[in-house]
This record gives structure tokens, C-alpha cells and sequence, in this order.
């Protein structure tokens, strides 16, 4: 089953202005269900744009774009933030956390526009923690965590709400090399449940794992292998 269908996709930032500048050129992709694909390319190629348009938080300019089956682009602005929040989970460069709440209060973020029961919310909570290897830390402030105990938090909220896809703009870009292993372990456990990830990237370690199934090179705003 495919998951992500881009055909012929174009983006273009301040088009028809004097800073007109097409990112996107031409890019046809597929991914499947329960694959892990990695868009690598050097600072400026593309990835973020491309992977913040599969996430359904930028529109392309033109071309076709299928996630799970659904038209993203084609949808009104008020079903696009109801199709994130039931479908995608994101991990960013930056991890994007709450350092004032707990880790608790950060991971649950997701789940408060859907006004759940507290036990459901609890136990949901509690499944993201495991999944993403912090428990023990459920209740302490995220600026006392380190950097990858922090990655770990963002993993479990973008895990919460159960997304098929999880999309990783530079996931490793602020941990040391044993925190990046880590991370990799965690998307191959991912995998291993079934989800669909794609991480854009510049760190080469992401090259030698077999568990991943597609490298998509980026330049320039084109796939060029
Ligand atoms: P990467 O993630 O590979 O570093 P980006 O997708 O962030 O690449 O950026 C690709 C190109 O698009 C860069 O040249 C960047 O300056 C440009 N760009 C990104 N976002 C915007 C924007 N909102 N407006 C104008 N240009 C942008
Ligand atoms: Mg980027």
C-alpha cells in the first residue's frame, strides 16, 4: 500500500515577486506503508520543504500529493490541522518542547483539542513514554533533561496519538553520536510497529542501516537518485 504519492510536485516561495525562488522542482516520489525513507541532501537542497509538504503544514504550488490515500493539498485549512493530528507524528531538529512543563505536560500536547477522558489521556501517556524509552523521567521539567532524554520526549508526543507516519526534519542534528544510534534504534522499532517513517537529514550515519528502505537524494530542489 502506498502511504506518500508526489507526482510531478513543484513549490515556489514569493512567486511573482522579485524573490521568487523554486525549491521544489519536478519531484515524483512514492513510499509504501511500513517503509523508512530518508531524504539527504546538503543544507538548502529541499528536505524540510518537501517533508513540511508531506506533513501538511505548507501547501505545494502545483503537482499531486497523496498521503494515506487523501489529496492533502486539495483539503480545506480546517481539515488539514484534524489530518495532522490523526495521522502524522513529527520529531524536529530542535525537539520544539515546553522546557517550563514537565515532560508529562509536554508529551500530552497533542491529545488536548480532542478532549479525551483523563484515563484514556493517562494511558495513552503511558504507552508514548515506553515506546520512546523515557518513563522513568514522566514527571521532571524538561529543562533539566539532556539533549537526548529531550529527543526522546518529542519521540513520545509525536507518538501519542498512534500517527501512521512520523516525519524526523534533522532529528539527530542536536545529539551526540551514541543519542543518534539511539534515535535510529527507535525508528527501527517504529518500523517494527508497522509505522511509516521518513526522516530528512545531512548525517551520513543514517546511510549503513539495512532496516532502511529508501535514500532519496536531494540538490538543488530535485530527487537526483
Ligand atoms: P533544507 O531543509 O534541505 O536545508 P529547505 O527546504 O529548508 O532546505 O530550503 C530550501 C530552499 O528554500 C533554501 O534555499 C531556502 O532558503 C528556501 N526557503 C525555505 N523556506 C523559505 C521561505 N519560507 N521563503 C523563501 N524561501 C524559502
Ligand atoms: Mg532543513
Amino acid at each position: 500500500m502506498t502511504m506518500v504519492k508526489i507526482e510531478k510536485l513543484y513549490k515556489i516561495y514569493n512567486q511573482n515577486k522579485a524573490n521568487e525562488f523554486t525549491a521544489l522542482k519536478d519531484i515524483n516520489l512514492q513510499i509504501e506503508k511500513n517503509e523508512v525513507a530518508v531524504l539527504k541532501g546538503v543544507s538548502g537542497s529541499g528536505k524540510t520543504t518537501l517533508l513540511s509538504i508531506i506533513g501538511a503544514l505548507k501547501k505545494p504550488t502545483s503537482g499531486l500529493l497523496e498521503v494515506d490515500g487523501e489529496q492533502v493539498a486539495r483539503l480545506p485549512d480546517s481539515f488539514t490541522s484534524k489530518f495532522r493530528s490523526q495521522k502524522l507524528g513529527f520529531v524536529f531538529q530542535s525537539f520544539n518542547l515546553f522546557n517550563a512543563l514537565s515532560v508529562k505536560d509536554n508529551v500530552i500536547q497533542p491529545l488536548i483539542p480532542l478532549n479525551l477522558k483523563k484515563d484514556e489521556i493517562e494511558q495513552k501517556l503511558l504507552k508514548a513514554l515506553e515506546l520512546a524509552n523515557i518513563s522513568h523521567k514522566k514527571e521532571e521539567m524538561v529543562q533539566n533533561l539532556s539533549g537526548g532524554e529531550k529527543q526522546r520526549v518529542a519521540i513520545a508526543r509525536a507518538l501519542i496519538n498512534e500517527p501512521e507516519i512520523i516525519l524526523c526534519d534533522e532529528p539527530t542534528a542536536n545529539l551526540d553520536k551514541q543519542n543518534s544510534l539511539n534515535f535510529i534504534e527507535t525508528i527501527k522499532e517504529l518500523k517494527a510497529l508497522g509505522k511509516t517513517v521518513v526522516v530528512a537529514t545531512h548525517d551520513s550515519l543514517f546511510e549503513e542501516f539495512d532496516f532502511i528502505d529508501k535514500i532519496i537524494k536531494m540538490e538543488n530542489g530535485q530527487i537526483v537518485e
